[in-house]
C-alpha cells in the first residue's frame, strides 16, 4: 500500500505536535520515523491508524483520502511495545481476536490463526496462556495477532523497547525476516537509531512535529541534512573551522589543531565559516595520505569489541576515537598517531 502523506498538522491544545508533515512511503517498504522523545513519532503513527484525525493536510493510502474513515474500516493493524494481549484468552484467541471481528469462522479462522502463528513460529504455544509466556514470545504473539487479519498496512509502536539488550536484537532479525516474507508495507516507531539502521529501508527523522531528513540508512548515516541528524543518528566530533580553499569537490579548512582536507558534496567557497564532523569510527590510527594528526591518549575505555579513546588534538581540543578489536594496551598520556579520510569527513554550515 502507498502512503502519501502531505502537510499533516496535528494540534494538542497550545502544543503542535506535528507542523506540516510531508513523506511518502512506497509499497511494501519497512519505513522508519525516528526521532527523539516528543518529536511526534506515536501522533503521526496514531494519524495513518485512524486513532486522530489531522487539523490540516491530507493522508492518502493508494488513491484513497483517508479523511474521516474510522479505524477499522483502514485495513491497518497497530503492535505495541506492552503487547496489549488478553490475559483471559489463549495465544491462539487473541490471534483469532482480529477475525472473530470480521466475522471470520470455522476453518478459515483455524487455518489463518495458524498460519500467523506459523510466521512468527509461535505454533507450538497456541493454547498456552499469555502469562505463560517470556516478553520476546509474548510479542511475537502480538505480531500474529496483527499479522493475521491481513493488513495493508502495519504499525509498530517501539515493539521492542520492553525486551531486554541481547532478545532485541533477536527479534530485530525476527522482524525482518517477517517484513521479507509478507511484504506488508510497515511504519515502524523508534527512538533506537541501531533498529533504525539495521533495519529500514528508508526512515524520516523526525525533530520537533518537522522531518529533518528522509533517506536510506547509509545516507542518513553518511551525509547528514544537519547537525541534529549527525548527533541522533550517531556519535560526532564536532570542530569550527574556515574554508581556505576549495578545488574539485574538496575543501581545504583551517581548524584549531591544523589545516584539514575534507570532502564536500555542497560547493563550498574561501572564508566560508563551516563546523567540521568527526565520526570516532572514521578515525584510524597510524599513518595516512593526509589528515595525519599526533595526538595524546587522555582517555581510555575498554569495551570488548571496540576500545574508546579520548585523544588531545591541541591543548584542551578533544576527539573521541574508536578501535575495532584492539589487541595492543594503550596507555594514558602515550602519543597516537590517527588520520581521517576526507570522505569521513562531515561539514556542516556553522
Ligand atoms: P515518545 O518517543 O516519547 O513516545 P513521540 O515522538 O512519539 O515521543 P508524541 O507522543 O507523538 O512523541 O508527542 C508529540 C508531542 O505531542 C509531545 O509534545 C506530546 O507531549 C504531545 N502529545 C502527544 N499526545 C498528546 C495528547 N493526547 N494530548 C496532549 N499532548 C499530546
Amino acid at each position: 500500500m502507498h502512503i502519501r502523506i502531505q502537510n499533516l498538522v496535528k494540534k494538542f491544545g497550545e502544543t503542535v505536535a506535528l507542523k506540516g508533515v510531508s513523506l511518502e512511503i512506497q509499497s511494501q517498504e519497512l519505513f522508519f520515523l525516528l526521532g527523539p522523545s516528543g518529536c511526534g513519532k506515536t501522533t503521526l503513527l496514531r494519524l495513518l491508524a485512524g486513532f486522530y484525525q489531522p487539523d490540516a493536510g491530507e493522508l492518502l493510502f493508494g488513491d484513497e483520502n483517508m479523511a474521516g474513515i474510522p479505524p477499522h474500516r483502514r485495513n491497518t493493524a497497530m503492535v505495541f511495545q506492552n503487547y496489549a494481549l488478553w490475559p483471559h484468552m489463549t495465544v491462539a484467541e487473541n490471534v483469532a481476536y482480529g477475525l472473530d471481528v470480521r466475522g471470520v469462522t470455522g476453518s478459515n479462522r483455524k487455518q489463518r490463526v495458524s498460519e500467523a502463528l506459523g510466521i512468527v513460529q509461535m505454533e507450538p504455544y497456541a493454547d498456552r496462556s499469555p502469562n505463560q509466556l517470556s516478553g520476546g514470545q509474548q510479542q511475537r504473539v502480538a505480531l500474529a495477532r496483527a499479522l493475521v487479519i491481513k493488513p495493508d498496512v502495519l504499525l509498530l509502536d517501539e515493539p521492542l523497547s520492553n525486551l531486554d539488550a541481547k532478545l532485541r536484537l533477536e527479534m530485530r532479525e525476527e522482524i525482518r525476516r517477517i517484513h521479507d516474507q509478507t511484504r506488508i508495507t510497515t511504519v515502524y516507531v523508534t527512538h533506537d537509531q541501531k533498529e533504525a539502521l539495521s533495519l529500514a529501508n528508508r526512515m524520516a527523522v523526525l525533530r520537533d512535529g518537522q522531518v529533518e531528513q528522509i533517506g536510506e540508512p547509509r545516507t542518513v548515516y553518511r551525509e547528514p541534512a544537519n547537525r541534529f541528524v549527525a548527533d541522533f543518528i550517531g556519535e560526532t566530533n564536532w570542530y569550527p573551522a574556515e574554508i581556505t580553499a576549495f578545488v574539485g569537490a574538496e575543501a581545504t579548512l583551517k581548524t584549531q589543531f591544523g589545516l584539514f582536507q575534507a570532502a564536500s558534496t555542497k560547493p563550498r567557497k574561501a572564508g566560508d565559516k563551516v563546523l567540521l564532523g568527526i565520526r570516532p569510527e572514521a578515525v584510524e590510527i597510524g599513518n595516512g595520505p593526509c589528515n595525519e594528526l599526533n595526538t595524546i591518549i587522555r582517555h581510555v575505555s575498554y569495551l570488548g569489541e571496540v576500545e574508546q579513546y579520548g585523544l588531545e588534538l591541541a591543548p584542551g581540543i578533544l576527539m573521541k576515537a574508536f578501535e575495532q578489536n584492539p589487541a595492543e594496551i594503550r596507555l594514558v598520556g602515550a602519543p597516537l598517531q590517527v588520520h581521517v579520510r576526507p570522505a569521513n569527513a562531515l561539514l556542516m554550515n556553522h
